[in-house]
């Protein structure tokens, strides 16, 4: 039931046939879900390492000092990504086809752009985000940073003239091609950047005394400067529980709509985690306020970091189920959704095949282009999700960005429980 990763058959299954009659027969399988797979932080390194939090923030720290002049070190390499209110710097290469990629900037061009901007650079403003070590050629590692440079204008219009720009992370999602390996990479990092800035940026006073929080372990945790405190925080991680809810019997699904949502898009419930719970109680009570509907089994199918929602809740961790009725009569809360409704896998399936995840992804990079070559200043994100081809779709699905598209996909394309009952009615009979 877990999201399967992407095997060889269904590349070579993939290169044979058109990518449209590939997404409309089979599901999308993804090696990580999107925002997970950072390729920086698989493992952090021991803190005598020389990329480690510790070690690269001693060598961050001397070549702030100001007794030297300020080089970039030989091993490891710096290499620093600025942020704006959230949004990753980011530039867009190709000729056709456009891929978007990370601005980073290495540390001695970043000092240089430093330099008379309001922004005085302290070690305490770069945020460590992981390594690239190299076990053969330490000169090679990479120590990878990240900066808010919200505050400095003049830094913004500085960066914003080297072809790039800052965007927001939803439209770099939705650009990304998720068969590129390495552009899922740096999504990853961005996703975990923002995550990190933004937690820094709401989480500035300590909760037990009042007085100041300051980073420590280069950014990783933050500590109360008050001597008779010290309280240590660690980055808020919201959970999440979303559901696909399933009527075995009569083969569909509870799909639901938001008023925030595109029109015509449906998707899986979900609400967040209250103490003192575990999962399966949360998708219980959640299904039940939000539509009236009785959970039995509750069944894990997958999770996803979402580091996109608000700056208050800095990263959501969605926790995928499907969530099997034993009640089918929906009586929805108005107040929380548009609507609710069960949908044959017939629909479900049909949703799919109209929805253009492909197109929306195209248009999406363009749009990242037209950003950074400064044509296009607008980031309303209305068009890249209203993805429904030209024959009008009664509904469609998110797309493989989010984790609601891989629950619904993977009911959507498993042989039907009935299908099973059936064929297995039809065994007994012949027996
Ligand atoms: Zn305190």
């Amino acid at each position: 039931m877990r999201m399967r990763y992407l095997s060889k058959s269904i590349v070579s299954v993939k290169s044979l046939i058109s990518r449209k009659t590939y997404f409309s027969t089979m599901s999308i399988n993804l090696k990580s879900p999107v925002f997970a797979g950072n390729p920086i932080r698989s493992k952090t390194p021991k803190p005598t390492d020389p990329f480690s939090p510790t070690s690269a923030f001693q060598t961050l720290k001397v070549l702030l000092s100001g007794q030297t002049h300020i080089q970039e070190p030989s091993s490891p390499k710096f290499k620093v990504l600025p942020f704006r209110k959230g949004r990753p710097l980011a530039g867009s290469t190709g000729d056709l086809v456009k891929k978007w990629h990370l601005g980073w900037l290495s540390f001695g061009d970043f000092k240089g752009v430093m330099e008379g901007s309001e922004l005085k650079l302290s070690d305490d403003l770069l945020v460590y985000l992981g390594c690239e070590s190299k076990e053969q050629k330490e000169d090679d590692s990479v120590v990878y940073w990240a900066i808010d440079v919200s505050e400095s204008i003049s830094l913004v219009e500085k960066l914003g003239n080297r072809q790039f720009c800052f965007v927001e992370l939803r439209t770099l999602m939705v650009a990304t091609d998720w068969a590129d390996d390495s552009a899922m990479g740096e999504l990853a990092i961005a996703g975990h950047a923002r995550s990190l800035l933004e937690w820094h940026n709401t989480s500035r006073f300590c909760g037990s005394c009042g007085q100041m929080l300051v980073p420590t372990e280069a950014g990783r945790r933050k500590q109360c400067i008050n001597d008779s405190c010290k309280k240590r925080i660690y980055p808020r991680v919201d959970p999440v529980v979303i559901m696909l809810v399933i009527d075995k019997e009569n083969d569909c699904v509870l799909l639901s709509k938001q008023a925030r949502f595109v029109p015509r898009m449906w998707s899986c419930l979900a609400g967040f985690l209250e103490p003192g719970e575990c999962l399966e109680e949360a998708v219980r009570r959640e299904t039940w306020e939000e539509t009236g509907i009785e959970v039995g089994e509750v069944v894990y199918h997958s999770s996803q970091p979402w580091p996109v929602g608000p700056s208050s809740m800095p990263c959501q961790l969605m926790i995928g189920f499907f969530a099997y009725a034993t009640s089918f009569e929906i009586n929805v809360d108005k107040s929380e959704l548009e609507d609710a409704k069960w949908h044959s896998r017939e629909e479900v399936k049909k949703a799919l095949t109209f929805a253009e995840y492909e197109k929306a992804q195209k248009t999406s990079s363009n749009k990242v282009d037209q950003m950074c070559k400064g044509v296009e200043k607008s980031q309303n994100l209305g068009s890249d999700f209203n993805v429904e081809s030209g024959e009008l779709a009664a509904m469609f699905v998110p797309g493989p960005f989010a984790i609601a598209h891989h629950l619904i996909s993977s009911w959507a394309h498993q042989v039907s429980t009935r299908g099973i009952e059936t064929q297995k009615k039809g065994v007994l009979s012949r027996l």
